[in-house]
């Protein structure tokens, strides 16, 4: 089996180029990036050598494979026509962005319902992506659906829901799921037990297509299993646990996948480092 890429968020403060020594620093196999403020909808120009300098500087490294992650405040479900629009039209653009900026997939959270339903929110989920997508067939960048916590009225919280929209589009091949450890155990997966974790495998199995899993986020929980709230921990420090990771690096279904840490970085970014250090330690040794 080809090896998981093992890596972490990294900050493009100062231009995305500086993505790509911060994460040789680390040794990152595999990044994720924000292309744009996450917390604001406007998307502000790119200057004009970012794009070439982020190319080369991703080049001449040894990270092997780059994701982003979209703007927060995007709701595919929003029941708003304006706030809908927005999200639609920002996720569209940030989605040519990456594509101009060569990077694997965007991840985007499906979104809230607050309050029509989770029938009515899946629905509209699709009609968005369906119209954001069918503009873009030629773009090489997928879109990937996360796992959420299933706080409030968060769409995405089980496997069944992101099957349901791939399928309602026909499962189209620029668009895939990005898994999140913590996410799925606070939305009540019990992957901190080998049982649980094999559960979840089956799954993935029977609700997705086997390649529609194209990233994973690495994150420990501060908070127990099912209590939907979203609170990430550095790896072995909360409910998870240290040893279900070693189950998910040696898992074939995630061979060659980037998978990311989103754990708190810590000061001089310790947190990434030790979390990187265990992760490589269990992903030498023997599987079982
Ligand atoms: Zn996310
Ligand atoms: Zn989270």
């Amino acid at each position: 089996m080809r090896p998981p890429l093992l890596g972490a968020h990294v900050s493009a403060a100062g231009g995305l180029r500086r993505a790509i020594p911060r994460a040789e620093e680390l040794t990152c196999e595999a990044i994720q990036v924000f292309v744009k403020s996450p917390h604001q909808w406007a998307l502000r120009p790119l200057p004009g050598d970012e794009v070439d300098a982020f190319h080369r500087a991703l080049a001449a490294s040894e990270v092997g494979a780059v994701v982003a992650h979209a703007t927060y405040l995007i709701n595919l479900a929003a029941t708003d026509a304006e706030i809908l629009e927005r999200s639609r039209e920002t996720l569209g653009r940030e989605l040519d962005r990456c594509d101009l900026l060569g990077i694997d997939s965007l991840i985007v959270h499906p979104g809230s319902h607050r309050g029509a339903g989770p029938e009515a929110g899946l629905r509209l989920v699709a009609e968005s992506l369906e119209h954001i997508l069918d503009r873009r067939q030629q773009l090489r960048t997928r879109l990937l659906l996360e796992t959420t916590a299933g706080q409030g009225t968060t769409l995405g919280s089980d496997l069944e829901q992101l099957g349901w929209v791939l399928d309602r589009l026909g499962r189209p091949a620029n668009l895939g799921v990005c898994l999140d450890t913590c996410h799925l155990f606070a939305a009540g997966y019990p992957i901190h037990e080998k049982r649980g974790y094999s559960a979840l495998t089956t799954e993935i199995d029977r609700r997705l297509d086997a390649d529609a899993v194209r990233c994973v986020h690495l994150n420990d929980s501060r908070h127990p299993c099912g209590s939907a709230r979203d609170r990430h921990a550095n790896l072995g420090d909360g409910e998870i646990g240290i040893e279900p990771f070693g189950w998910l690096v040696s898992d074939p279904r995630f061979s060659g996948l980037p998978l990311v840490l989103e754990t708190p970085s810590g000061e001089n970014r310790a947190g990434h480092r030790r979390d990187l250090e265990r992760l490589r330690e269990l992903r030498a040794r023997p599987a079982g």
